[in-house]
């Protein structure tokens, strides 16, 4: 069994800390959520939402029931054990059974009932600011704060708060000239789980949430999948954010999957009508930001978005858009392998026929060697996962990230 003992909020070095005990396997450990002192009133120690959220998918691969000491919101209770476990049962069979012992509470928490959503400088995130932070009628649902979380991007290591606090520069600076307020919380929630990333990033992110929940009545997810590529798969939390989003929402805090009805280039095209927004466009994955090294996958299939919408020039300065033009028939090669597996280059190939933007015959030619790339590229991917050690994996996985394919 998890124990989760009663969450505290304690004051470490001029900042705020929620913070829970844990029992897992007969260790002690804890989970801890930090942010500036401003924010301490926020920190949610009446509910152990947070927690249960973080360690869930942990505590289904043990098959190990949660204890919490402290209530958790009914409405949690219900979505997690009517639908969200058994939904992840029936997509991993390696998944376990658990309960939930715990007792509910279903009351209204005291909240400053703000409005939401994450600055990585990414295209998911630009463009549900720009698509939810402008004026409307119903403006109870504008967002009125930016946040940035340590839950898992930075690292899986103790010494990931140096890494956040890099990429905190560039939040800081979008949100100072837009005028937004920034909320920073940092946590050990992926240190203590060494979740895989892709299949965890959402519940470790939005157990940050649950952490601030008086402070927010609704919070936008930014996806990167959309609704139409819904897919009953656990090897990323993308495929089901729709439902899971609904399925972790409380009584107090509502997650909406952001621009869920976009396509990936439909959002890049929000960015590139609005040139303010488009100088903050940080996508690379070789991690030297603000530089989009125009290299790397990320990279790259922004840039095959860009040019299927003619507008490489505007983004010159921003991306190494020479690197990519260089490279572009193979870019475009690898395109045209890669659009019947993946979503993205399969939405960059309909914007290709869309936008009549002609390809090149040498891209066609290229596709054999593309072929090839690919073949070994991804057999080289298991063949390390299949024989190297945890740590060997980080480095050759950062090594890729960084690497032309
Ligand atoms: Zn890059």
């Amino acid at each position: 069994m998890i124990v989760i003992e009663k969450p505290e909020v304690v004051i470490i070095n001029d900042k705020a800390r929620l913070q829970a005990n844990l029992n897992i396997d007969g260790q002690r450990k804890s989970i801890w959520y930090e942010v500036d002192l401003k924010y301490k009133e926020f920190l949610c120690y009446e509910r152990s939402d947070a927690f249960v959220v973080t360690l869930l998918l942990l505590a289904m691969q043990k098959g190990q029931n949660i204890k919490c000491e402290q209530v958790i919101s009914e409405q949690l209770y219900f979505n997690l054990t009517k639908y969200l476990i058994p939904f992840l049962l029936k997509i991993n069979p390696d998944l376990k059974e658990i309960n939930l012992i715990c007792e509910l509470d279903n009351t209204i928490l005291n909240s400053k009932r703000e409005v939401g959503t994450g600055i990585s400088g990414g295209v998911d995130s630009l463009s549900t600011i720009l698509y939810h932070g402008s004026k409307t009628k119903s403006e109870n649902y504008i967002i009125t704060h930016l946040t940035l979380f340590n839950s898992g991007y930075y690292g899986n290591r103790d010494d990931n708060t140096e890494r956040f606090k890099e990429y905190a520069i560039q939040s800081e600076k979008f949100s100072s000239e837009f005028k937004y307020p920034l909320l920073c919380v940092d946590s050990n929630v992926s240190n203590v789980t060494k979740y895989d990333f892709r299949a965890s990033h959402a519940y470790l992110s939005c157990s940050v949430v649950l952490a601030m929940q008086k402070m927010f009545n609704i919070y936008y997810y930014a996806s990167s999948y959309a609704i139409f590529d819904f897919k009953a798969k656990f090897e990323a939390t993308a495929y089901y954010e729709y439902f899971l989003l609904d399925c972790i929402s409380t009584e107090n805090t509502k997650f909406i999957s952001a621009n869920s009805t976009m396509s990936r280039v439909e959002k890049t095209k929000l960015i590139l009508e609005n040139e303010d927004y488009l100088k903050h466009l940080y996508v690379c994955t070789a991690g030297n930001p603000p530089i989009n090294c125009g290299k790397c996958e990320k990279c790259v299939r922004t840039l095959l978005a860009i040019d299927s919408m003619g507008y490489l020039d505007k983004v010159d300065g921003k991306f190494n858009v020479e690197a990519y033009r260089s490279r572009r028939s193979i870019n475009i090669a690898t395109m045209l392998v890669k659009k019947n597996k993946s979503i993205f280059y399969k939405e960059n190939y309909n914007s290709f026929k869309d936008t009549q933007t002609s390809i090149p015959i040498k891209a066609y030619l290229l596709v054999p060697f593309a072929l090839v790339n690919e073949f070994i590229y991804s057999k080289l991917k298991i063949y390390l996962s299949n024989n190297l050690k945890k740590e060997q994996k980080k480095t050759i996985k950062g090594i890729l990230k960084k690497t032309t394919f």
